[in-house]
Parts: structure tokens; C-alpha cells; sequence
């Protein structure tokens, strides 16, 4: 495989953010930059054995870290953002070369990294239980939330550094001990921001070695950690596949998971839709990060009144885009992230032409320049109906447009596909928005009102139903998910009464 400037460009970014480049090793792990194909590093994959000393590692430093007091932990954190912050610009490029992300994109998942820490630095002091009444005179009942142990992420490809500071952030200030298996197709961005934090974890007095650590490999390590009983909770990021092995894993074990999978989200127009804002959220929504977000709006269901002429002014949208190098700032669709991405997007084109639909877009472009590299132009395809093709998630940047005649029948089209992520309505009727939103709505754990389906924000829990995993990672209230609860009942008084009256013994007498 051929090497471009790219990999003397990681090494140079490397060393300005004073860490080692990622070295040439023996390993089979390859790090390809979807902008060119190119080259950018070899890796050693983690084995088992590995796997086993780095899990040893992190127990130990979790014993050490829970005695840190939460706020005091926090203050790591806060240290990291504030290091993040000031190496903002070469962790975006970073990310970009490594999986293709546009710089402006790779700007705001790096912005999310810094505003992760700064919640999770607010958390520190507010990780509280509560206090609940009790039915026995002279006792107290109250929760408390303790730190669970050893903390493991499996992230995905298209974010490679805002998935893992939702969990790692989070999980720290809660006092465990983190381990990051980051996608095999993204590595290079796993050690950058873990390398940072190994910087601030080494110069920080009350923090352990192996903290947190970064573990480099493909599904096999990801299963490896997703069978072994010490890690007390796993958070996976990925295919809905992937998240069915993790989660049968795990049962065996009676482990936790927290699962953040496939999402195949929907936006529904109608006729009281602002329409110049609808077309700008929907082209966004569904052509932006070359259609790779778990959020990515996927289907356009479209009142039949209003159909025609909004897919046309969806395709004069379209027709504005430029596809292009994501660090070339004019460009607004990088490439897919590797040629099985692009055979997908082909393979789901070529179902839906099969289904009725009729298809603008989605052919290869920019082969001569990058003929290592996939780059596509993102594809409209106007469906006879909601058919299986368009009930599948292709992760590429396909947009399946249907009328509908009724709110109700859009909102069952929404809530007939497998996944459950993310969905919108545009309209400025309260009656069909808050409809929409109701327990009779939209079944997503998202459900946005006149954005489109990407583009949450950090504050509130992120994650959702169905084939999407049901996990909730990110803000909220789930840091409960990296703690572990226990209810404790003081009894201050010198009767031993028992519980629902019961008596037994001598106080039976
Ligand atoms: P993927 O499932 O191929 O890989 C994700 C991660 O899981 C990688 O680190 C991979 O090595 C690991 N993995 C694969 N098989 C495994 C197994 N059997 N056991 C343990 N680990 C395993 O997904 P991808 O192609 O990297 O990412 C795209 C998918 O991720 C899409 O389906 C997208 O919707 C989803 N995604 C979801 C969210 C969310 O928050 N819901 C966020 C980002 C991406």
C-alpha cells in the first residue's frame, strides 16, 4: 500500500503535541486515510494475553482511584480539557486524516471532547442519592453511588473521539479505571487523545498509572473485554450486529452494557413546515459527514401535497454540494471511510432501483485524484413506499424520500423501522409537533422539532430504542450508568423493627 504526505504529516502532528508518532511496528493493523487510501501506520493487535495484563493494570489503578474524592477527580478532568482545548486545531486534523471527517466537522467533534470535560468537571460535585422516607421509626433510608470498577469502550468509526469522552469522561469522574477499544478503522485519533490524557494522568499527583489505556485491534479484543466478568460495565458504539454479539456476551456473564447502535432516522415535513429551513436541515441532515452519523437522516416522509416540489428543491440542494478532500475547507462531502462502504452504498442503490425507486446521485467521483479513496456523491432515492431497502441502515449518504397523506400514517412510517435513534418533524403547527412528540409520537430516543436528526448536544442523554441498543451514554442522568447503587437503612433507634410490620423471635412475644 502506497504512502502519501498524509503519514509525514501524522508524524509531524504527533511530535507538535509532544507525543511519539505512531510507530512502523510488525503489526497487521493498518491505518488507512479514507482521503487518499494511503498508509498512515502499522500496529501490533492487542491478543488476549494483552488484554488480560491490561485489564490486571486497570484493577489495580481503579482500588487506587476510587479513594480520590470526586471532586479531586474532576480536577483531572478539567486539566484535559483544558489540554485538548489548547491542541484543538492538530487533534482536528488528526481526526480528519484518520477517518475522513470534514475539518470544519472534526473541529466540532474535538469542541465535543472539551465540552464533555467541562460537564463531566460539574458532575464531579453532583454525583449525588437520594434521601427516601421510610416506614420505620427511628431509621433513615438513603442511596448512595459508588464507583463500579473497571470502565471498557468500544467506539466506532465515525467518531472517534467524541464516543469515547461520553463514557471515559464520565466514567472517571465516577471513579473507575477506563480502557478504550477504539475502531480498527481510526486508530490514529484513540492515540492522540489518549496519549494526551497519559500526559495529564502522569503529572497528576493523585492519579495511578494505567489509569486509562488504549488497546489497538479489530472485534476479536472487542470480544475478548465484552467476555470477561472484570469489567464491570461496557459501553459499545457501533453496528446493531456488533451490539447483539457484545449484548448476548455480556448476559452470559450478567454483566452490564450500555449499547449505542444503528440508527436509520426519519424526518417528516408537512404542509405547515417553514420550507426554506426544513430543505437546509434536511440537505444537512442527510448528506453531511457524507451520510456516516448514527444520526444521519436516513428517510424523508413528506406530505403528498407538498412531495414533488420539495424533493425538487432537495435535488437543486444537492446539486450545490461539492465533494471534496475533507481539508479542503470549500468541500461540504469527504469520502466513505473504505471501498466496502461505497459496495454497500452501491448494493442498497441498486435494491432500491429494484424496489420502485428512482434514483438521483450516488455514483463514484473523484477516482483520478484519489483513486485509492472512495469518494461519492450523495444519492436521492424517491421510494414507491416504505420497502425493505429503506427499512435498512446502509451507512453511506442515501436519502430515501415517501409521501405520506396523514400525520398519523407518517408517524407509524417513522416508527416501522427496526432501529430507534434519532427523528424530526418540521412544522409550525403545535398540534402535529407536540403529536410528534408525545407518548402516541415519534418511539426514537431523539425527537427533534425543526432541526434535523443530527447534531445532539451534549447536556442530554444520548442514545436509543429498539436495534439501536437502548443505551444512553453522554448527559442527563447517565452517569448512573457508570456507578453502582446501593441503599442503605441506618436504623438510630434502640427497637429493632422490622420491615411491613413483620415480627419474629422475641420481638414476636
Ligand atoms: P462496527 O460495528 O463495524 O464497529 C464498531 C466497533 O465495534 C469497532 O471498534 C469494532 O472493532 C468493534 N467490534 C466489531 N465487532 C465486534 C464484536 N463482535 N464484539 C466486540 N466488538 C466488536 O461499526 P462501525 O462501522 O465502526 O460504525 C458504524 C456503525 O456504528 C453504524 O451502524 C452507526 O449507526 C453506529 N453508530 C452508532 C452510534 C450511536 O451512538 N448509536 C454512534 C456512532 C456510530
Amino acid at each position: 500500500m502506497e504512502e502519501s504526505g498524509l503519514a509525514a504529516e501524522i508524524t509531524e502532528l504527533f511530535e507538535g503535541i509532544g507525543l511519539k508518532p505512531p510507530a512502523e511496528q510488525e503489526g497487521t493493523l493498518i491505518a488507512v486515510s479514507p482521503i487518499d487510501g494511503s498508509k498512515l501506520a502499522s500496529f501490533r493487535r492487542a491478543t488476549p494475553a494483552m488484554a488480560d495484563e491490561a485489564i490486571k493494570r486497570a484493577q489495580t489503578a481503579f482500588l487506587e482511584w476510587r479513594e480520590t474524592p470526586a471532586p479531586r477527580r474532576g480536577e483531572l478532568i478539567r486539566q484535559y480539557g483544558d489540554l485538548v482545548r489548547d491542541n484543538k486545531e492538530p487533534l482536528s486534523r488528526i481526526l480528519s486524516i484518520d477517518c475522513g471527517k470534514s475539518l470544519a466537522e472534526a473541529r466540532g467533534e474535538i469542541q465535543e471532547v472539551i465540552d464533555i470535560c467541562e460537564y463531566a468537571v460539574g458532575l464531579s460535585r453532583q454525583l449525588f442519592g437520594l434521601q427516601i422516607a421510610c416506614e420505620r421509626p427511628g431509621h433513615r433510608m438513603a442511596e448512595a453511588w459508588h464507583p463500579v470498577g473497571v470502565f471498557a469502550q468500544i467506539s466506532a468509526f465515525n467518531f472517534p473521539a467524541a464516543v469515547w469522552s461520553w463514557g471515559t469522561m464520565v466514567a472517571l469522574v465516577c471513579g473507575n479505571a477506563a480502557i478504550w477499544k477504539p475502531s480498527e478503522k481510526a486508530p490514529l485519533t484513540a492515540l492522540a487523545c489518549g496519549g494526551l490524557l497519559d500526559q495529564v494522568i502522569n503529572r497528576f499527583e493523585d492519579a495511578p498509572a494505567n489509569l486509562s489505556q488504549v488497546m489497538l485491534g479489530d472485534g476479536a479484543i472487542g470480544r475478548v473485554l465484552a467476555d470477561d466478568r472484570r469489567i464491570a460495565v461496557i459501553s459499545a458504539t457501533g453496528s446493531t450486529t456488533m451490539g447483539r454479539d457484545v449484548a448476548g456476551r455480556v448476559a452470559a456473564r450478567l454483566g452490564r452494557s450500555i449499547l449505542e447502535l444503528g440508527g436509520n432516522n426519519a424526518a417528516i415535513v408537512t404542509p405547515n413546515a417553514d420550507m426554506d429551513l426544513a430543505i437546509e436541515g434536511c440537505v444537512f441532515g442527510a448528506a453531511g459527514t457524507a451520510g456516516q452519523r448514527c444520526t444521519t437522516m436516513r428517510r424523508l416522509i413528506v406530505h403528498e401535497d407538498i412531495h414533488d416540489e420539495f424533493l425538487d428543491r432537495m435535488r437543486q440542494g444537492y446539486g450545490q454540494l461539492r465533494v471534496g478532500s475533507p481539508l479542503d475547507e470549500s468541500a461540504h462531502v469527504g469520502p466513505l471511510i473504505d471501498q466496502a462502504a461505497f459496495e454497500g452504498m452501491q448494493a442498497a442503490l441498486d435494491a432500491a432501483r429494484e424496489q420502485g425507486g428512482q434514483i438521483w446521485g450516488g455514483e463514484r467521483v473523484l477516482e483520478d485524484a484519489f483513486p485509492g479513496a472512495f469518494y461519492a456523491r450523495p444519492a436521492i432515492a424517491a421510494m414507491p413506499g416504505q420497502t425493505p431497502i429503506v427499512l435498512t441502515e446502509t451507512f453511506a449518504p442515501i436519502l430515501y424520500v415517501m409521501k405520506y397523506r396523514d400525520l398519523e400514517e407518517a408517524i407509524a412510517l417513522n416508527n416501522a423501522a427496526p432501529q430507534g435513534l434519532s427523528s424530526s418533524i418540521f412544522s409550525t403547527d403545535m398540534r402535529e409537533t407536540e403529536l410528534f412528540l408525545s407518548h402516541a409520537g415519534s418511539d426514537c430516543g431523539i425527537a427533534n422539532v425543526n432541526i434535523g436528526t443530527s447534531g445532539a448536544e451534549i447536556g442530554g442523554a444520548f442514545g436509543g430504542e429498539k436495534d439501536t441498543g437502548g443505551g444512553r451514554a453522554s448527559g442527563s442522568d447517565t452517569w448512573k450508568n457508570y456507578m453502582r447503587r446501593s441503599t442503605n437503612t441506618i436504623n438510630y433507634s434502640s427497637q429493632l423493627n422490622l420491615a411491613q410490620g413483620l415480627k419474629f423471635g422475641a420481638s414476636a412475644a
